[in-house]
This record gives C-alpha cells, sequence and structure tokens, in this order.
C-alpha cells in the first residue's frame, strides 16, 4: 500500500527514459519530492491529491540548459543590429548601469515565471548576482543550475567580489533545488591565467564549468590569431575541457574539434534561435551527434531570441537541420525532445535526478493538454510535442514533488506584481536610452 502525497491517473505518459518507454492509461505516484510508481497497473494508494490526466500528454519537465534570466528586463530593447554594435552599444552599457541585485531580483524572478510557464522545471544560468536569482528559484520552487559570470576581457564586468561566488558555492553545496557551477563567459572574453584557476577550482570541488564556445566566425578569428589554435583546441591545449564541460554554442566546430570534446567527454549545448537572430551561424547539430556527442538544447538570453519558450527551440532545431542538409529524415521529432530533456540533464550532469520520468528520479513533471483545436487529432504525441504544441499548451507543472503552476495558474507566487515592477525599470530603461544612454 502506497501514500502518494500526489497520484497522476489516466495519462498519456512519455518516460524519456532511455529506451524511450511511453504509456497510456498510466499512473505516476509522487511521494515527498520523489517519482515511486510509474505503470499502467493501478496501484493500491491513499492519495492526498489526485490529477487526472485524461486527454493530457504528461512527460518530464525541459531543460533550458543556457540562458541569462537576468537579461528579462532587455528583452527587444535593441534588435536588428550587428553583434558587435548590439552589444558595444546596447547590451554592455545596458549592463552596466541597470544590472543591480535589486533589478535581477525582479528579472530573474520575471523569467523563472516565464520558463515554468512554457514548461521548463531546470535551467542552467549565466549571469550575476546569482545569490538573488537562487533565492528567487528556491522561493518559487525551480530547480537550477548557477554560477556567477566571470569576464575580464574586453570588458571588465566586475559587479560582484570573488568573495561573492565562494560563498555561494558553499552555501548551495548541498541543495536540493540549486546546483552550483563555475561560468567564465568564454575564451576570447577570459584571461589564460583565469581560465586554468578556474578549471583547477572546478576539479577541486567537481563543480561543472559553463561557457560559451566557438559562437561567431569572428570569435574563432581572434582565437586563432592569439594562439594558431581552434577556441576547442586552444581550451584542451591548457587541459580545460573534461566531462564537466557545458560547452554553449558550438557554431563553428571543425570535425577535429568535435572529436577533442567527445574524447573529453564535454556535453553541448546549442542555442539556433539566437544563433538565427544573432546571424552566427548553424551549429552542425546532427555531425554531432551521429560522432556521438551529447548536444543538449537552450534559449539563450531573451535579449537574443526574444523569449524563454523550449517548445519552439525544439521545433526550430529539427527544421533547420532538415532543410540545411536538403534531408527530412536527418533529424525526428523523437530525438529533438530527447535534447530538450534527458540530453539536457546529462550534459548539466544532473541526469540522476531529472531529465526523465523513472521511478526513483525526482518528480519533474510537465501536464500538456491537448483538448486544442491546434492539438486535434493526436496520433504520435512525440509529433504533436515538437511540430504542433507551443509553452502555452503546458498546464501543470511539477518540481521536486511539489505543484507549482495548476491549470496555468502559480499555486504561491504574484506573478502580477512581478510584471509591474520589471515595467517600472523597462520605463528607466526607456529614458537613459532616450537620452543617448548618458
Ligand atoms: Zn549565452
Amino acid at each position: 500500500m502506497y501514500n502518494f502525497d500526489i497520484l497522476i491517473k489516466n495519462a498519456t505518459i512519455l518516460t524519456m527514459n532511455d529506451t524511450m518507454e511511453s504509456f497510456e492509461n498510466a499512473y505516476i505516484g509522487i511521494e515527498k519530492d520523489a517519482i515511486v510508481y510509474l505503470g499502467t497497473d493501478k496501484p493500491k494508494a491513499v492519495s492526498k491529491e489526485i490529477i487526472d490526466a485524461k486527454n493530457n500528454i504528461v512527460m518530464p519537465g525541459l531543460i533550458n540548459s543556457h540562458t541569462h534570466s537576468g537579461m528579462t528586463m532587455f528583452r527587444g530593447v535593441a534588435d536588428d543590429l550587428s553583434l558587435m554594435n548590439w552589444l558595444n552599444n546596447y547590451i554592455w552599457p545596458l549592463e552596466d548601469k541597470f544590472v543591480t541585485e535589486e533589478n535581477i531580483n525582479i528579472a530573474s524572478k520575471l523569467a523563472i515565471a516565464e520558463m515554468i510557464l512554457s514548461g521548463t522545471t531546470t535551467f542552467n544560468d549565466m549571469y550575476f548576482f546569482t545569490g538573488v536569482t537562487a533565492e528567487n528559484c528556491k522561493n518559487i520552487g525551480m530547480r537550477a543550475v548557477l554560477g556567477e559570470a566571470i569576464i575580464n576581457f574586453p570588458v571588465s564586468i566586475k559587479k560582484t567580489s570573488e568573495d561573492y561566488f565562494l560563498e555561494f558555492i558553499e552555501k548551495y553545496a548541498d541543495d536540493d533545488l540549486i546546483t552550483p557551477s563555475i561560468v567564465p563567459h568564454s575564451p576570447y572574453s577570459c584571461s589564460e591565467d583565469l581560465l586554468k584557476r578556474i578549471k583547477k577550482l572546478s576539479d577541486e570541488k567537481s563543480l561543472p564549468v559553463h561557457i560559451h564556445i566557438s559562437e561567431t566566425i569572428d570569435e574563432v578569428k581572434m582565437i586563432k590569431e592569439k594562439t594558431g589554435m581552434t577556441p576547442v583546441e586552444y581550451l584542451d591545449s591548457i587541459n580545460f575541457l573534461n566531462n564537466r564541460t557545458i560547452a554553449v554554442h558550438c557554431v563553428h566546430l571543425t570535425d577535429n574539434d568535435m572529436n577533442i570534446l567527445k574524447k573529453r567527454g564535454a556535453g553541448i549545448v546549442n542555442s539556433p534561435e539566437s544563433n538565427l537572430k544573432l546571424a552566427s551561424g548553424i551549429a552542425e547539430v546532427p555531425k554531432m551527434l551521429n560522432k556521438g556527442l551529447t548536444v543538449a538544447l537552450g534559449t539563450d538570453g531573451p535579449a537574443s531570441n526574444n523569449n524563454l519558450d523550449m517548445f519552439e527551440e525544439m521545433s526550430l532545431t529539427v527544421k533547420i537541420h532538415k532543410a540545411l542538409n536538403n534531408d527530412s529524415t536527418i533529424m525526428n521529432a523523437k530525438e529533438v525532445l530527447r535534447m530538450g530533456t534527458m540530453n539536457g540533464a546529462k550534459v548539466l550532469g544532473i541526469d540522476n535526478i531529472t531529465g526523465s520520468l523513472e521511478v526513483g528520479k525526482k518528480a519533474d513533471i510537465i501536464i500538456i493538454d491537448i483538448n486544442k483545436p491546434h492539438l486535434t487529432p493526436m496520433y504520435d504525441p512525440y509529433s504533436h510535442l515538437t511540430y504542433s504544441a507551443n509553452g502555452s499548451d503546458v498546464d501543470t507543472v511539477i518540481i521536486n514533488g511539489k505543484i507549482i503552476l495548476k491549470e496555468r495558474k502559480f499555486l504561491n507566487f504574484d506573478l502580477e506584481k512581478v510584471m509591474l515592477d520589471i515595467k517600472n525599470i523597462s520605463s528607466e530603461i526607456i529614458t537613459y536610452k532616450n537620452n543617448g544612454m548618458k
């Protein structure tokens, strides 16, 4: 006899486990933070709360494996510019003035809410004042891999001290929702000495290292001129890469780069929507998958996407590679859903607790309402999730065994207040921009 805190019944369940099992009219039992039952036989149980998932798809929460959550305040502030113009004349001056602990508190709350409303239950973040983002995750109930962005060139953005970053790592070392990480911005914006110190710390503390690599042609050229090597070859030459490396973008990789990343066991995160919008290029995802690399997906920041909807990211990924390779069989719906769930967990090093629905794992679950015109009829749930659904079809979200969102309403979070607060910040940003960023 089970004592469930939550029972989900009548469910079409996509487990996203290694054999991609799925079930019809099935049950999931949750006790405390974990899945304790999953199957088609009705369990003998007493349940505190029962969710009837008839006409719903039940699957693991999506994993946004790369974003900059605090940048929600800069969403849409400057678009359709060249990357360097965008960064030098808009994003960096705006960050210099508006990235404060107070503003990040509001902007990260908005990002977390937006992600939960579109089915993301874990995100991997690279930004500043990580402490407030972590507290927001704890209060709202979101899972995240978080680290303080480190950058020392070409602009020295020093928002917090080194002590802040070390204290953060200590504070969240054994947390049930937060995994601390180390976050050097990129090989072109961090000195060799800094990268070596980061690697040493990550070895000592067994922490993941989250870094942008080979996002643009210019970056590859810059590193080649300086070192004679590609960014991946350069990082490997200083023994930086290993199975805790989270290599983000990887748009411009050579075959040798891919082989090095594979040999070192590094995980890849691609953000195609941002790469398209900033005209950075298109990563060779099918080739990476063929080489046995683990490739996950992230939205990148909301200033270059401009939303945090992982359904869009998955749909776009599978379509661009079909078109680019003139081959509609090169990637499929199941594969890209794996990238948005289990591959994310693997790349972030948390696949022992999340990424799939399996007994023993934490209950990170999303329930998608398919009783809608654009999801009717349903022959194949994988197809619908990739080609027809969007983030606003997510009805209910459970993270770490707690119901966070029910029928698209937050149970314990005031979204209206955050929307008002962010509009106040945006008024200040508009005034500053209209005065020529002075
Ligand atoms: Zn990024």
